[in-house]
């Protein structure tokens, strides 16, 4: 400034001096000319001075203003270049060269900035450059990458430099690589949402799948143009009440499930996981068609409620051919209702789904108190149409929802929703037990038909369906046998199972430490007296030498599998030591073991048997095997061909506890059975009641007809062996020959037998 002031200074002093020299001239006509030339170099040199001091402003102005362009320039946190128009001056900011990995210095060349910048960024013309906005092209960063840039550039100063016009230029520039990227990514997405929904459409319109959604907080459901026409309906949306009303009345558990779902948030805990149901609907044929939803359930923005959604797809064809197979595996021949393992797993899905939904459901058993009198008194087919109609009674119980089967012989179940009565089960059994007794017509003109019931509450506990109905049927087994029973599960028949169940902890143990001994007990011929052969009959002999009757374990080992450790032990130490004493020289005779249920219906029974004497080496014909007849009833295809095989290895077969079950006589035609075991029930009395003795006498003489050998069990005394021996009854066994007894003890009964001439009986055999 100082030096503008000095300038200013020079050039007013030398047009003062101009001035005072003009104002002398005119007043000193001598010195004119002389005045007029000194006048006129002033002025020239104040001229000068002026034009010199101008352009120097100029230069400084122009420089400031750079400087102060950089300084914002450098401030800014977006790409910035300044530059001159013809490319003599270039600054870029620290931001451009942290985005492009380039210093100050490379960049500040122009023929570095050609390689950054793509050729299309030096227009052709200045004005191109500023009229060209947001403008986008490719920056090349050190390495190559590329960096999307869009710019924008502006004049900020015009330079009048030597001749030149030239302009000072600022672009700045923002990366917009992250923005490019999204864009292509949607351009992408987009493009494969259009390929994928069209192939979604096709399909959707070849596989004939519809579409079923709902939302929380909408009542209807939306409903897919496929699904329309399957359902025959022209709306695409469609109310909850519609849809239940499309519903099979025996689905309605099924629709309920599903209502249930949205409301439930424990499901979201998988959410993603693929759910799938099958439910019949009312179609467009106005028949109910079968349809699989396969579905997801998803969080809904509510926090209490869900979206649920899924495919609805026509699965009547493949159903129907399920429905056979199903028929087959599932469906009860005698009563035409469910049978046990479809309640089983009817059950299990209800229990899980009764979980999630927060749901209860009733679980009861019924069993029609003395069904074996009925059999034996009316014969098998009265029986059967007996259990028949029962299941009709079932089958309407559950019309408005539930489930019903027979479980097993004369046992029927139930499986009905939870409606907040806690009397609810009690007014159904009652029910069933007013319509039962009107069964008896003429088939059971002489008795009244009853039956007793078990019932416990699905949320009461248990970790699995099959526990649940444990404890229903539990409850029942606590009956104490009067008619018309109603035993709901409680506190007490808990503390009963928990005991069973350590009990059953002490079996386990006590089959490892091989505390399983067997007894033995003859079995005499009664018409010469001699031992013919001997029943092997478990004990658990405790180490403290307690010994625990069959009685009481067994049936707790036959619960929980402990039973197949059990006879496999049974069946082979009897084999061992029925050869041992063959070996040792005894007369030979045959051992029996018993089987249960679970062991005759498990598929290798064969190959066990077969095993076991090939491993001991004793002769199949030595071996019998003893089951009851309602094992034998529980499944009668499968049951004779099991006791086919069983017999085509050459061991005997006995029909156990004749008597006590749903006896018919007309099963001993139908089992390959060698020998009968006439309960002790029919031999307590066979003294003082005659109609005991004409049983015993008619059944002997049937199996005589079939070629089947007889045998009386619990004879005790000589009056009964003699009946039996008149009755033409070939064996007995019983106290009165010998009580069951530890093998060294049994050894020395043989040992005595062989000695002494057998000579028990004396009467002959007579038909009374
Ligand atoms: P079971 O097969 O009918 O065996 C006959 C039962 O009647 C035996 O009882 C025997 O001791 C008893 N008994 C024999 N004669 C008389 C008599 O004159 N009077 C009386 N009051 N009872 C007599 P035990 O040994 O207590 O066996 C009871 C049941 O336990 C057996 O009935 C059988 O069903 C079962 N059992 C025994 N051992 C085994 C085994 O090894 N495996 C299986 N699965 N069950 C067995
Ligand atoms: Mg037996
Ligand atoms: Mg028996």
């Amino acid at each position: 400034m100082q030096k503008i002031n000095k300038i200013m200074l020079t050039a007013a002093v030398c047009a003062a001096a101009a001035l005072t020299a003009m104002n002398i001239a005119f007043r000193i006509p001598e010195y004119t000319v002389l005045i007029l030339i000194c006048f006129a170099a002033a002025s020239v040199i104040s001229a000068v001075i002026v034009f010199l001091s101008i352009k120097h402003f100029e230069k400084e102005r122009i420089l400031r203003e750079r400087e102060n362009i950089l300084r914002m320039m450098h401030s800014l946190n977006t790409m910035a270049v300044l530059w001159d128009s013809d490319f003599h001056y270039v600054e870029v900011n620290a931001e451009l060269t942290r985005s492009i990995g380039y210093t100050s210095d490379d960049l500040s060349d122009i023929v570095t900035l050609r390689k950054v910048l793509p050729p299309d960024a030096f227009a052709p013309s200045l004005q191109a450059v500023v009229n060209n906005r947001d403008e986008e092209f490719e920056v090349i960063a050190k390495g190559g990458a590329k960096v999307n840039t869009i710019w924008n550039t502006s004049i900020v100063s015009t330079v009048d430099d030597k001749k030149r016009n030239s302009c000072l230029m600022l672009s700045i520039g923002l990366d917009i690589s992250e923005t490019v990227r999204m864009k292509e990514d949607l351009i992408k997405y987009s493009k494969e949402l259009a390929e994928s929904e069209n192939r979604y459409t096709l399909s959707m319109d070849l596989s004939e799948i519809g579409l079923l959604l709902k939302e929380p907080g909408r009542s209807s459901y939306y409903i897919s143009d496929q699904l329309m026409n399957m359902l025959g309906l022209n709306v695409s949306e469609i109310s909850e009440g519609v849809l239940r009303a499309r519903f099979h009345p025996a689905d309605t558990m099924t629709f309920n499930a599903l209502q249930a779902a949205m409301v439930n948030r424990h499901l979201l805990n998988d959410a993603g996981t693929i759910h799938s149901t099958e439910f019949r609907l009312l179609s467009a044929d106005n028949t109910y068609h079968w349809y699989q939803f396969r579905y997801k359930i998803t969080p809904a923005e509510s926090k209490l409620l869900a979206n649920i959604g899924g495919a609805v797809i026509d699965v009547t064809k493949d159903k129907e051919k399920d429905l056979l197979i199903e028929k087959m595996a599932y469906i009860d021949d005698v009563t035409q209702i469910y049978n046990r393992n479809k309640f089983m797993q009817i059950g299990q899905e209800t229990f899980e789904c009764s979980a999630d939904a927060d749901r209860s459901y009733w679980v009861i058993v019924l069993d029609i108190d003395n069904f074996h009198i009925v059999n034996d008194t009316c014969g098998y087919q009265n029986g059967n149409k007996l259990l028949a109609d029962f299941g009709k009674i079932i089958d309407r119980s559950v019309s408005a929802g539930g489930f019903g089967a027979r479980i097993g012989g004369d046992n029927f179940a139930l499986l009905i929703h939870d409606n907040g009565d806690e009397k609810l089960p009690e007014k159904i059994i009652h029910k069933i037990q007013r319509e039962i007794k009107d069964l008896c017509t003429d088939n059971f003109a002489m008795q009244t038909i009853t039956c007793s019931a078990g019932y416990c509450k699905m949320s009461d506990g248990g970790s699995d369906f099959a526990q649940i109905l444990d404890h229903a049927e539990f409850s029942l087994s606590m009956s104490d046998g009067s008619k018309n029973d109603i035993i709901r599960y409680d506190n007490n028949i808990h503390d009963r199972i928990i005991a069973g169940t350590a009990l059953e902890n002490e079996l386990a143990a006590a089959i490892e430490n091989n505390e399983m001994v067997l007894y033995y007990q003859p079995k005499i011929n009664l018409n010469d007296g001699s031992l013919m052969g001997m029943e092997a009959l478990i004990r658990w002999i405790k180490p403290d030498g307690t010994v625990i009757p069959p009685n009481q374990f067994i049936p707790v080992a036959e619960n929980s599998m402990l039973i197949t450790k059990i006879s496999a032990f049974v069946l082979k130490e009897a084999c061992r030591q029925n050869k041992e004493w063959q070996d040792k020289g005894y007369p030979p005779i045959t051992v029996s073991i018993n089987l249960t249920a679970v062991d005759f219906y498990q598929t290798d029974v064969k190959e066990a048997i077969h095993y076991a004497l090939a491993e001991t080496g004793l002769d199949p014909k030595w071996l019998d095997v003893e089951l009851t007849e309602s094992l034998a009833l529980k499944d009668i295809d499968h049951a004779v061909k099991q006791m086919q095989e069983i017999r085509e290895l050459g061991v005997k077969l006995s029909m156990d506890d004749f008597g006590t079950g749903y006896s018919s006589l007309s099963y001993i035609q139908v089992l390959p059975i060698t020998l009968l075991k006439l309960d002790r029930s029919f031999i307590m009395y066979l003294e003082e009641d005659e109609v005991s003795r004409e049983i015993v006498s008619a059944v002997i003489k049937i199996a005589k007809s079939k070629k089947i050998e007889t045998i009386a069990e619990g004879i005790e005394t000589v009056g009964q062996a003699e009946i039996l021996k008149k009755s033409g009854c070939d064996h007995a066994q019983g106290y009165f020959f010998g009580k069951p007894m530890p093998a060294d003890k049994f050894e020395e009964f043989m040992a005595m037998k062989a000695e002494r001439q057998p000579q028990i009986i004396s009467v002959e055999p007579t038909d009374i």
